[in-house]
This record gives C-alpha cells, sequence and structure tokens, in this order.
C-alpha cells in the first residue's frame, strides 16, 4: 500500500494528536469562582483540594506544590536526602525524576528497566545498591504501578513518582497509598491538570508537616500559635525552605477536573483495551505486560516495534505515522543519553534494556475525547506503515 510520507493520500484528513486535555464549561466556572474570591494564591482551595486527593487515594495527608519536579524534590529533602546520598531511580522516565535528586544534592544512579513491563526492575535495582543509597523512586511508567512490593523489600523508602497513575492501584490499594511518598504531577498534559500543579501523599504526619513547611520558605505554619501571638502578623522561619505552593486557582481546577475523573479514567481504560485488542498477537510488536496485581492509570499507550521486525528504524516509522496525521511520539528519551547527564559519566551501552525500549517504542495517541473510529484510525494506519516496512 502507498503511504502518505510518499505522496499517497493519508488514512486521516485531519490530524489526530497524542494527547489533548479536556477542559469544560464547569473547569473554566470554577477557576472564574476562585478569581472572583477574596484568595487566588494559596486558600481554602488548596486545602479542599488536598483532602479530596488524599481521600480519593486513601492517603491520610495530601499536600500540594506547583509541580511534581517540586514534590519530589521536597520529599527527598524532607527524608533527609542530600549531600554524599545516593538515589536509585529509572532512566525511562521525564528528566525531572532524576533533576529532583540533584536539586536535594544528591546523586541520581539510574537502574535498568524491566523488558516486559518497561519499570523499574528489582534486580537491576539491587546491583547498585551502595552503603549510600538513601531512597528508590520507582517510576510508574505510562500508568503501571512499579513492583512496590519487592522494591519496598530493599527496607529503603520510596518515593514514587506517580506522574502517570493516578487513580491507579497496586494489589488492590490506590495509588499514592501504597508507597512511603507518592508524587503527583497536574501538569497540562497529564490526566488531571491544573495547567501546572503536584501533589504529595503520605501516611507519616511528620513528614507531611515538614512538606508542608518546605514548600514556603520552611515557614512554620502554625507558628504564630507556638509564640502566642493572636495577631497573625507574627511567624517564624526555621529553615531553609522554597517556594513552591500552589494557587486556589489551580487548586480550582483540580477539583473540578477530580469530580470529572473516573469517568475519564473508565474511557482511558477502553481505549487502552480496544487497541490491546486490536494490536495483540502480532509478532512485529510488544505490548506493555500488565500484571494481574495492577490496574494501570493508563497515561499514554506505548508499544515497542519488534527487533529486526522492519526494514526501517523507529524515526523512520514515527515520521510515517505522522504523515498519516497520527501523532504517535516517543516517551521518553532516557534520562543517562542527555548532554547533562553524560557529562555526569553516563553513557550508551551502560543501561541495555532501556536504551532498547528507547530505540524501539512509540507511543499512540490516548485521551478520553477520543472515539473508537480515532482508534481505529490509528491501528489502520499502524498496519499500513508496519506492512510496508516489513523485512
Ligand atoms: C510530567 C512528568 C514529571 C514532571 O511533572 P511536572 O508536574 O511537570 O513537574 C515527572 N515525572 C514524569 C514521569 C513525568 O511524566
Amino acid at each position: 500500500m502507498q503511504l502518505a510520507i510518499d505522496g499517497a493520500p493519508p488514512v486521516r484528513s485531519t490530524f489526530l494528536p497524542y494527547a489533548r486535555h479536556l477542559i469544560d464549561e464547569d473547569d473554566i466556572q470554577a477557576v472564574a469562582d476562585a478569581l472572583r474570591s477574596d484568595w487566588i494564591t494559596s486558600g481554602p482551595r488548596v486545602g479542599r483540594f488536598e483532602e479530596a486527593i488524599a481521600q480519593y487515594v486513601d492517603a491520610p495527608h495530601a499536600i500540594a506544590v506547583n509541580s511534581c519536579t517540586a514534590a519530589l524534590h521536597l520529599s527527598l529533602v524532607a527524608l533527609g536526602v542530600g549531600e554524599g546520598d545516593e538515589v536509585i531511580l529509572p532512566a525511562e522516565t521525564f528528566v525531572a525524576s532524576a533533576n529532583a535528586v540533584l536539586y536535594a544534592g544528591a546523586t541520581p544512579v539510574f537502574a535498568d528497566i524491566d523488558p516486559r513491563t518497561w519499570n523499574l526492575d528489582p534486580q537491576a535495582v539491587a546491583d547498585k545498591l551502595t552503603p549510600k543509597t538513601r531512597a528508590i523512586i520507582p517510576v510508574d511508567y505510562a500508568g503501571l504501578p512499579c513492583d512496590l512490593a519487592e522494591l519496598g523489600a530493599f527496607g529503603l523508602p520510596l518515593v514514587t513518582d506517580a506522574a502517570h497513575s493516578l487513580g491507579a492501584s497496586y494489589q488492590d490499594k490506590k495509588i499514592g497509598a501504597v508507597a512511603d511518598l507518592t508524587c503527583f504531577s497536574f501538569h497540562a498534559v497529564k490526566n488531571l491538570t491544573t495547567a501546572e500543579g503536584g501533589m504529595i501523599t503520605t501516611a507519616n504526619p511528620e513528614w507531611a508537616d515538614k512538606l508542608k513547611s518546605l514548600r514556603s520558605h520552611g515557614i512554620g505554619r502554625d507558628a504564630w500559635k507556638r509564640f502566642g501571638s493572636g495577631g497573625g502578623w507574627f511567624f517564624t522561619m526555621d529553615e531553609l525552605g522554597f517556594k513552591v505552593n500552589l494557587t486556589d486557582m489551580a487548586a480550582a481546577l483540580g477539583m473540578s477536573q477530580l469530580k470529572k475523573y473516573d469517568q475519564r479514567q473508565s474511557r482511558r481504560q477502553e481505549i487502552a483495551k480496544r487497541y490491546a485488542e486490536l494490536l495483540s498477537g502480532r509478532d512485529d510488536l510488544h505490548l506493555q505486560h500488565l500484571p494481574t496485581d495492577r490496574v494501570s492509570g493508563w497515561h499514554l499507550y506505548v508499544i515497542q516495534l519488534a527487533d529486526g521486525a522492519h526494514r526501517v528504524g523507529r524515526d523512520q516509522i514515527l515520521e510515517a505515522l505522522r504523515a498519516e496525521n497520527i501523532g504517535v511520539n516517543v516517551h521518553f528519551i532516557p534520562a543517562h543519553l542527555h548532554p547533562f547527564y553524560q557529562q555526569q559519566g553516563w553513557k550508551r551501552g551502560d543501561l541495555p534494556t532501556t536504551e532498547h525500549h528507547f530505540d524501539h517504542c512509540l507511543t499512540l495517541p490516548l485521551f478520553p475525547a477520543m472515539t473508537d473510529q480515532d482508534v481505529d484510525d490509528v491501528v489502520t494506519a499502524l498496519e499500513k506503515v508496519l506492512g510496508a516496512y516489513r523485512r
């Protein structure tokens, strides 16, 4: 069959993006209400949003911040991770996960992924442990929860990067209620958005207090009570914190999005199921292996092209699919292959399974407003392109 990249008509006449945020009139109204209220920065809506997320994931404490990057950074600081410490994490993630370790003053140590789930491989973690290892960052790749029981067995704190996995579950518990600290992202492209935003959930009340101080300069939240000043003007700065609080406008958007979240998550699940039905059993690509004790948050639908099945590489296949008007993408360029991390001594060859996945992965469109016809178009284009380049 003639490909659009060679001048033939594309499978679709309009471009289907790989992701698209969904903002409705209720969301807009909620933000407008916040803007008309007495608070626009961190106020009562932030508190209500924290309570709602804590309840949603069944965690005792939730602390709102302005990004998942800040959530990861503050979590490490709250654990006391710093200079001279090592933190193990996968390189198959957005650079934020590794950068947060450096912000805390510690050293990121990349471990390889499992070849089937594409998540951090506990055996690879075991190989990277040293007396300096102070924490592990499991990244729930594409929304699939990591093996938290096996990773927890090392006896080190788990700071989950759950940017993809709000609403996912591990052994019948929601992500956010399992790891020591769980960090969520509400960036525009994520399943629930506040444009920019993040949240940390934990069961530990001391860490929760510490995080609340760290997010606003290290100013104790009940300092004025402790010092007995009823006037409301007195505060103390007790440690060097940061300035990463969430606004009430953002929290209003988050609250409004959360009301519709389960409904949108079930649509994501339906789409993923349809892809799996239409794409499973092919010998030219692999789907993500989903262990039966987990429910994915389905942030991304990633496939891996089978090694040696095609005459051209992933990049050519990606371009051919885009010419068919299918917005495929790549998640992620592994952190250790970026120039900055190569300057720190990392190189190609250090993480073979991660590199193999990167060289063969493709992210297919997945967002709740997609129709079944959109899914079928993706599959039609994929069959057309993979068929044309078949070895
Ligand atoms: C988006 C993302 C982040 C960063 O989230 P921000 O809220 O933009 O800081 C971290 N980790 C992963 C895996 C992500 O996809």
